[in-house]
């Protein structure tokens, strides 16, 4: 694997490729890489001729700067686990080389997109998120990007921005990735308690249960039962739990509304925040 600190150095290699007529799928990552990362990776790999993989952890778009000093950092791992899966590129960016002082990004209007439940517990995060995309894909410009669903409204927001900037960059949605007790996989999960860990499956538990009550339930009941749920759960302390419009994430009332309807919920557990969601419905 190929490992590149430098713009300069990493568009001179890309812009051979590119010229040979190779894809390019991109997977930006903040390291602290697990197996729901590497079916990111495992798709990128299988459907381009080069994968790039970014590990680089965006300080803009950590509301908290104890979550930022927190984020788990094993690169060391990460290199590992990225040679074993065949990445070919490894981007590895100082934060001066991604924020230089004269940097300017654009702004850009997500709507209603960016307002509900992350965007309203995490003030700036999805500015962060935005601004941070469009400069790794600026520098990289690939065919590809492949985000995870884990991160539904973040995956939403990149559409809009690819959309906003009539970018022809296929953005690729990959399923979430969960160890067998349903506990969706992330970074985050490395700072759980083992008694943590025994309890943190039943938020996949409860988006389970909103599956299937919403079969016969109203959207109401099914999130009054799926909140209290949550909430017998003594070391659960919910930030939210919303159904919503899987394309605008406007709050539903009437399930007929919406073709597309997904369920996203935010949880500390132990100190840590557990993000999960579910697709309910989708016609
Ligand atoms: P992160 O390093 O947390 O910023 O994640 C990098 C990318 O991996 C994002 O597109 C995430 O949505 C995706 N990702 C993280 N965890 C999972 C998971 N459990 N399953 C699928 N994709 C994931």
């Amino acid at each position: 694997m190929l490992l590149f600190k430098r713009i300069a150095d990493l568009q001179i290699y890309i812009g051979t490729q590119k010229k040979l007529g190779k894809t390019i799928g991109f997977v930006p990552t903040m390291g602290a890489l697990h197996n729901g990362h590497m079916t990111l990776m495992e798709k990128a790999i299988e459907e381009n001729d080069l994968l790039v993989c970014s590990i680089f952890v965006n300080p803009t778009q950590f509301n908290e700067k104890e979550d930022l000093v927190k984020y788990p950092r094993t690169i060391d791992n990460d290199v590992t686990m990225l040679t074993e899966v065949g990445c070919q590129i490894l981007f590895l960016p100082e934060v001066s080389e991604i924020y230089p002082k004269d940097l300017v990004t654009p702004d850009f209007d997500f709507g209603n997109l960016d307002k509900p439940m992350e965007g309203a517990f995490r003030p700036g995060h999805f500015d962060g998120v935005a601004q941070v995309v469009y400069r790794l894909l600026d520098i990289v410009k690939p065919t590809s990007l492949y985000m995870g669903q884990k991160d539904y409204q973040q995956w939403a927001i990149i559409q809009s921005m690819l959309e906003q900037l009539n970018s022809e960059i296929e953005l690729v949605r990959c399923e979430i990735a969960r160890g067998e007790d349903g506990l969706a996989m992330s970074s985050r999960n490395m700072r759980l308690t083992k008694e943590a860990k025994a309890i943190a499956p039943n938020i996949h538990k409860t988006l389970l249960e909103a599956k299937e009550n919403l079969v016969n339930l109203s959207i109401q009941e099914v999130k009054a039962k799926a909140i209290a749920s949550l909430n017998e759960i003594p070391a659960f302390e919910l930030d939210y739990f919303e159904i919503a419009d899987g394309n605008t994430l406007e709050t539903i009332t009437k399930k007929e509304d919406s073709k597309l309807i997904v369920a996203c919920t935010a949880v500390f557990l132990a100190n840590v925040r557990l993000i999960d969601n579910m697709i309910l419905k989708s016609e």
